[in-house]
């Protein structure tokens, strides 16, 4: 077997190997390489200890910061490589930290700590593959199987728990029987985790192509990290625009919309407020007045419960905030305005999967959805005019009309009002017309501060 490894890491292999030291590629790039896909890093296992390993790398560039861990990073050829000694981890007594960590000089015994058979692989040019846990078999299956004793390989990290439903997510595999027997006898633990932890995991989970079928499959274990979700399952909305329960509209919302995190997010909890505001309406039908807000609210305390970053939260609470709000082709540079231009359009790509996941004769806002976007390219690229700093004239321009303090700002914003409303051009000449009209009209204005 003839793997297609980067240059770089069969360089640094080579380099070790030539040293004396057997090394392998490990992990998440031979699962790759064997499903054909192309890795997005190497990882290297070495039976070298961390100094030594920084030995044999002098003349490279080398970064410490996972040395505690046994891993040393090497930029190889411009390519940043891990490379970790082989260790044992044996016991944890808070399912999160290993406990203890110790280096050995078997690959097997490294094999061992490892979370999945599938991610417990290794493969040297010449030396072929290393498997010593079935990971081949279970790879043909497309099976996500613990290494060892799942309850005990849970209790150690129950970060593994998440893992198997973010790999599931991103290659489409299924979780084996007594592991996923196991997942749901220990979900409490996840309760431990660390936020960040457990956000990494999640977005990747989210941004996963069969993210749809692990939010339908796993409330249960993802409720534990996402309390907002139960409430979802099996809600039965009651409303003719609606086919599904809540959790299955919102999967298959979060499934029409391009694999990016804030969508991806805002899909995710955009109707999260629904079952606090339901409502049964006289006519018979379910209402959720507020429900944007109530979600948005949700949205914002959950995830900086996960600590995510300000800018991404701030983001996704918006879209949430505006995902029921109707945008009127007459009102669009508003909206623009009110949004830019990078939030409008992902505004519109919430909406769109939105109107997918209704019952299939209220679909058809798609298209009107589809006119609102061609409209908004439109209008950008004839005057590509949202705010102040867009506009044709500037502060400076003003004061050499003779224009100070406060009233140069109120200026300003007169003219981006007229602009946005489309009674003046965005063109330096008819802006500063416009101000010298306006002084000939209101000549007492010209000397407030
Ligand atoms: P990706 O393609 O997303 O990087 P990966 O399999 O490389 O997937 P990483 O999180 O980069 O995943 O981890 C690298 C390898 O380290 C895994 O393949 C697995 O062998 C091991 N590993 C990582 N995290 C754990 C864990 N919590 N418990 C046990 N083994 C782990
Ligand atoms: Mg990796």
């Amino acid at each position: 077997m003839k793997l297609p490894l980067a240059p770089q890491a069969e360089t640094a292999l080579g380099i070790l190997q030539g040293a004396g030291y057997e090394a392998w590629i490990v992990g998440g790039c031979v699962r790759d390489l064997l499903l054909g896909r192309t890795p997005e890093d190497f990882d290297l296992c070495t039976a070298a200890r961390p100094e030594e390993v920084k030995d044999v790398f002098a003349g490279h560039r080398i970064v410490e910061t996972g040395l505690r861990h046994g891993t040393v990073t090497v930029l190889v050829e411009g390519m940043p490589l891990e490379i970790t000694t082989y260790r044992v981890e044996s016991g944890s007594a808070d399912a999160r930290h290993p406990d203890q960590l110790r280096f050995t000089h078997s690959l097997r015994e490294d094999a061992a700590r490892r979370d999945f058979t599938v991610n417990a692989m290794a493969y040297a040019p010449g030396r072929g593959l290393q498997d010593f846990y079935g990971g081949q078999g279970d790879l043909k299956k497309g099976l996500l199987r613990c290494v060892g004793e799942p309850d005990r390989r849970f209790q150690e990290d129950a970060l593994r728990i998440l893992r198997a439903l973010r790999f599931s997510a991103t290659l489409g595999f299924a979780i084996e029987g007594e592991t996923l027997a196991a997942a749901r006898r220990q979900k409490g633990l996840l309760v431990g985790l660390s936020a960040e932890r457990v956000a990494g995991e999640l977005g990747k989970l989210l941004v996963g192509q069969g993210a749809k079928g692990v939010l339908l499959d796993y409330p249960d274990l993802l409720g534990v990290v996402l309390p907002e979700l139960l409430p979802m399952v099996g809600l039965d909305q009651r409303n003719v625009h609606h086919c599904y329960d809540l959790l299955t509209h919102t999967a298959v919302a979060v499934d029409h919309t391009p694999p990016q995190i804030a969508l991806r997010l805002a899909a995710l909890f955009h109707d999260c407020g629904k079952p606090a505001c339901f409502s049964l309406g006289e006519d018979g039908q379910g209402h959720f007045y507020g429900h944007a807000r109530e979600s948005a609210a949700l949205a914002e305390t959950a995830l900086r419960r996960l600590r995510c970053p300000n800018k991404l939260r701030e983001r996704v609470v918006k879209l949430i905030r505006y995902h029921d709000s109707p945008v009127e082709e007459k009102f669009l540079r508003r909206w623009l305005n009110r949004l830019g231009e990078e939030d409008f359009f992902a505004l519109l790509a919430l909406q769109r999967a939105d109107s997918l996941a209704l019952a299939p004769a209220y679909r058809g806002r798609v298209e009107a959805l589809d006119g609102i976007e061609a409209q908004a390219r439109k209008l950008l690229q004839e005057t590509p005019c949202l705010t102040l700093r867009d506009l044709a004239v500037n502060g400076r321009d003003l004061m050499a009309l003779g224009l100070e303090g406060r009233a140069i700002g109120a200026a300003l914003d007169r003219l981006l009002t007229a602009v946005l409303a489309g009674s003046l051009s965005n063109e330096r000449a008819a802006l500063l017309q416009n101000l010298t009209d306006f002084d000939a009209k209101n000549p007492d204005k010209k000397e407030k501060k």
